[in-house]
């Protein structure tokens, strides 16, 4: 076991590392960039993964692409970089993103503090000397000043559950943890549970290869076709063009995409005309498909035009109308579930290899030796993958075993649900930082762009700290209290915590407490309520 620290330059006298980052995906490297490039700081970065690219390094699934517009989905702090990087398609597939991550750590030179295949399992607060100690699975140990976690929201794999999968004989994967070298679906008799985000995009691909492809749906969902396409070089062009106003535009409004939310009631506008937009938005695709009126988000009934439009356009695809009918039997306004974009999604049912099982009238029993039994039939298979989501947001802070004051671990501490100050503080963990952790925008936005906002912030709260020769802060118990109520709030506000089985509300997790994680009072806000509170010397922060 060794021991790791090390003077910062200058900066913490005879402390040892200033800082330690664990993640090393758009978090982590920015965090490490501009503490340790901008500033000066002397910054470990440890990722449990053997390569950079978090979230896109892990989940390599057939057809993982983002839903995030390529000029959207990437870091703004660095003009030359905007410059430079050029997209291939109007949304970047996972492999693309894993490439300009890669391109980062080299452009700014981040790999020599980075170590990789280290995994942290906990981490212990020293209240006299206000340093973190840092244990990785190896047994080493890193002390720090500050802590920072950059580990993601949905980085910590959900497996259901399922009697009997430890008796399958055949090969299961789960598309969040997929095997680096592939998955051979050729010849294959594949069963894919799970219709979010992630397999909605997996199906179709798995469907190119695979023999026979059994898909099985709990809850049915909505999708916009994504219309993916190779880039231009003139569309390119316009893009790098228009990065400054399109940054500007990000930043500030709620979702951190490139588009503004149309300001019009959907229930002003007569059926007509709303059938127009609808069609105009459905042409171009993605998910500003939701930016078509104001109220989507926020009225069932203007929500339920463009969940009948959408309902509309998928019966129209598939062929089978039992299918068809099961595909839209959504239980859900638009929107109030992340919403996926597909690539060919419906139009996959309409292949002969491939079938849809609907759960919801023919349940699972139990995985055997050779396939899914439900209810009714027997499924023989070769291959289950699991498109089964994530125990979001705070999965993977509570793997790892923290240790707060007093000896308080921070699963005791959340026992009954998340709860801290703008999602990055929490009261008895003093200089502990959660990029965009529970009470954050992040999942309810463009990520990259809520992360360099977190980011940004830390930095500057360390720099306030530094500068007032101050070596401890923490969120007061008050400050935390009113940031949930404040939370609660912004999500009454809107449709989203009216679908009980939402991940947003940790439904998808047996045993989780219900309580209702991000912030969805937009980016734009948030933003503001932040820069507010550090321009008044960090009100409701205990700094000492
Ligand atoms: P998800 O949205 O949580 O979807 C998981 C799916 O698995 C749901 O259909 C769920 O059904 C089903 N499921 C879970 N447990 C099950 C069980 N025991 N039996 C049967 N079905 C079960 O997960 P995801 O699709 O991986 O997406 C998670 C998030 O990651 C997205 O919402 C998005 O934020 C992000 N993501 C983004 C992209 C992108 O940008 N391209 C791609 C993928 C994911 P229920 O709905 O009934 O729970």
């Amino acid at each position: 076991m060794t021991t790791v620290s090390g003077n910062a330059s200058g900066s913490q006298g005879d402390l040892p590392l200033d800082a330690i980052v664990i993640g090393a995906g758009f978090s982590g490297l920015y965090q490490l960039h501009t503490l340790r490039n901008d500033h000066g700081y002397r910054v470990q970065v440890l990722e449990a993964g053997d390569g950079v690219g978090g979230t896109w390094h892990w989940n390599r699934y057939p057809g993982a692409r983002c839903d995030s517009e390529s000029h959207a989905y990437c870091y703004s702090f660095s003009d030359s970089l905007t410059r430079e990087w050029q997209w291939s398609e109007r949304y970047p597939g996972a492999a693309e993103i894993v490439r300009y991550l890669n391109h980062v750590a080299d452009r700014f030179d981040l790999r020599r503090d980075i170590q990789l295949n280290t995994r942290v399992v906990s981490a212990r607060f020293d209240d006299d000397r206000h340093q973190w100690h840092v244990k990785t699975a190896a047994g080493d140990t890193f002390v720090a000043r500050y802590l920072i976690t950059a580990i993601g929201c949905l980085s910590s794999a959900n497996v259901p559950a399922l009697a009997g999968l430890d008796r399958f004989n055949g090969q299961w994967v789960h598309t969040g943890a997929w095997p680096h070298d592939g998955v051979d679906f050729s010849g294959r008799r594949v069963g894919q549970i799970g219709t979010g985000s992630t397999g909605i995009q997996a199906a179709p691909v798995i469907a190119e290869t695979a023999k026979q492809l059994t898909v099985f749906q709990r809850t049915a969902n909505y999708s916009v076709p994504a219309r993916n396409a190779p880039l231009s070089d003139e569309q390119r062009q316009q893009q790098r063009d228009n990065a400054t106003a399109v940054r500007e535009l990000m930043r500030s409004n709620t979702n951190g995409h490139p588009w503004s939310i149309n300001s019009e009631s959907a229930l002003q506008a007569s059926a007509d005309e709303r059938a127009a937009r609808y069609e105009r938005m459905w042409t171009d695709g993605g998910l500003r498909f939701r930016a078509a009126y104001s109220d989507l988000g926020s009225n069932a009934q203007a929500n339920r035009t463009a969940a009948d439009f959408i309902k509309s356009k998928i019966r129209r695809k598939v062929r089978d109308p039992a299918t068809a009918e099961a595909l839209c039997n959504i239980d859900h306004p638009y929107g109030a579930k992340r919403p996926p974009i597909d690539t060919g999604y419906f139009e996959t049912f309409n292949r002969d290899h491939v079938s849809l099982v609907d759960l919801k009238s023919d349940p699972i029993i139990e995985v055997t030796a050779s396939g899914i039994r439900t209810e009714s039939t027997h499924h023989n298979l070769d291959i289950i993958v699991f498109a089964t989501g994530f125990d979001a947001m705070t999965g993977a802070l509570l793997s790892i075993d923290i240790e707060g004051v007093g000896g308080t671990t921070l699963q005791q501490k959340w026992a009954d649900g998340p709860c801290n100050y703008l999602g990055i503080q929490i009261t008895g963990f003093p200089n502990l930082f959660t990029i965009t952790g529970p009470g954050s925008p992040s999942v309810l936005t463009n990520m990259p762009v809520a992360i360099e906002q977190h980011v940004d912030w830390v930095t500057g709260c360390i720099n306030h700290l530094q500068q007032h020769g101050k070596t401890r802060i923490e969120a007061s118990d008050e400050a935390m209290t009113n940031w949930r109520s404040e939370v609660n709030t912004a999500a009454d506000a809107t449709l989203l915590p009216t679908v009980a089985h939402s991940w947003y509300l940790g439904a998808n997790i047996p045993g989780k407490p219900r309580v209702f994680m991000p912030y969805a009072g937009g980016l734009g806000r948030f933003r503001e309520i932040c820069n507010d509170i550090a321009a008044r010397n960090y009100d409701g922060f205990v700094i000492s």
